[in-house]
């Protein structure tokens, strides 16, 4: 497998950085985790090409998350991409489809075909749901809003390497079950409690990438109590595995 990171920032923009984005090789197709803002200078920047993402899996319709995917179905479009596009989402998929609509960007005018689809286990990429929306279940109560509060954590196997992209999590409880013979957990370093990330490095072989902006709590923690396995992710790394 080979990963390539094209975004690490979280939802508040820092300069020079992107927003969520992992590019993902695997033996029989190439996949997109998350299109936060920045997805297509950075597809332009690694001269990634029109035809060679096979699908997008976006983990939660935070913008950081998803805001890029709509100049980069627009660009793939004026490059005359060919290829059908498959786009993974977790909740709302018709609302989606009809925000696409609402700015122009009709599936029918495409030059490739696009299916938005709800999340499901798909070979060897497994979403696994956790808590980051359920935050939100008290305010949207409050106000009458129906989102589904649904978002994904994906766990991809590939013979027998195995790596975990969190995106956004509450906490890394979700993870317990999943973590062994796991070679790399990339981990949303913001917003779970910084004693649960150390527990966590403790209590597996692989390594550990940070993204997502550190947390005061844990760039604190990490200073104290160096740990041989985390790491911070680089917008430029590509990580063979
Ligand atoms: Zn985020
Ligand atoms: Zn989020």
């Amino acid at each position: 497998m080979k990963i390539r990171v094209l975004g690490i920032a979280s939802g508040l923009p820092e300069l020079g950085l992107h927003h969520s984005a992992f590019y993902v090789e695997t033996k029989d197709r190439n996949i997109l985790i998350d299109a936060g803002e920045g997805i297509s200078q950075q597809i332009l920047k690694f001269k990634l090409d029109k035809n060679v993402i096979d699908e997008i899996y976006i983990s939660h319709l935070h913008p950081d998350h998803f805001s890029g995917i709509f100049m980069l179905i627009q660009m793939l479009y004026l490059q005359k991409r060919t290829k059908d596009l498959y786009v993974y989402l977790p909740e709302e998929v018709e609302k989606v489809k009809e925000m696409f609509n609402t700015m122009y960007i009709f599936q029918e005018k495409l030059s490739y075909k696009i299916f938005f689809l709800k999340m499901r286990k798909n070979d060897n990429i497994i979403p696994i749901e956790n808590t980051h929306l359920k935050t939100y279940r008290k305010f949207t109560a409050k106000v009458n809003h129906k989102n589904p509060l649904i978002s994904f954590s994906y766990i991809i196997n590939e013979d027998k390497k195995k790596i975990i992209f969190t995106s956004d999590i509450a906490s890394t409880e979700h993870l317990t079950n999943h973590i062994s013979q796991t070679g790399i957990i990339f981990i949303d370093a913001f917003h779970p409690k910084s004693k649960e990330i150390i527990r966590l490095s403790d209590s597996f072989e692989g390594d550990i990438f940070l993204t997502h902006s550190l947390s005061e709590e844990l760039k604190l923690e990490l200073i104290q109590n160096k740990r041989k396995n985390i790491f911070n992710a680089n917008e430029k790394d590509e990580i063979i595995f």
